[in-house]
């Protein structure tokens, strides 16, 4: 999640306009919608996995930065294994499943993803350089496939308790 960019988002629509054949204000309204509807949708599905998270017993941090100083921050952190996990909106990260590029306005908002693709992979890359493990979680994965992948991860990363 960017909430930054979100804040910037919200404002876009009023000034992103095709001068050739500009959207009418029933078109931009439903995309307004949609967008909005994308938004809200990216932060439930992290919610339900924190929770399902903690019901398993584990313990993390919320939207900090694994790196210390730096902007990247990641949705949930597990600080002592050092794993990054991102849930990542089906919109605005543009997942190959689910993501339409809008075609009101899409030289907006087809770099605008793009570029969010991009910063997701960088962010990848900075992290990995660092030490660090990064999970990436589909908002359309289910609650019980992401909990356990976590989970599973988890157990790679910490030390086996010998008998
Ligand atoms: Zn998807």
């Amino acid at each position: 999640m960017q909430r930054r960019e979100q804040q910037v988002n919200r404002t876009l629509p009023k000034t992103a306009s095709t001068p050739s054949r500009p959207a009418s204000w029933a078109t931009s309204e439903a995309i307004r919608k949609t967008m909005l509807g994308s938004r809200s949708r990216d932060t439930r599905p992290e919610l339900a996995l924190r929770s399902a998270l903690h019901k398993m017993g584990l313990r993390f941090r919320v939207a900090v930065a694994p790196i210390s100083g730096s902007r990247r921050t990641a949705d949930i952190v597990f600080p002592r294994d050092r794993l990054a996990v991102f849930v990542d909106g089906c919109f605005w990260h543009g997942c190959s499943e689910h993501y339409v590029p809008p075609v009101a306005n899409a030289e907006y908002w087809i770099p605008k993803i793009e570029r969010n693709r991009q910063r997701d992979r960088e962010t990848n890359v900075i992290l990995a350089k660092a030490d660090w493990q990064v999970m990436r979680i589909w908002q359309h994965e289910t609650i019980e496939s992401a909990s356990m992948r976590i989970a599973e991860r988890l157990g790679d990363l910490r030390p086996k308790k010998t008998e």
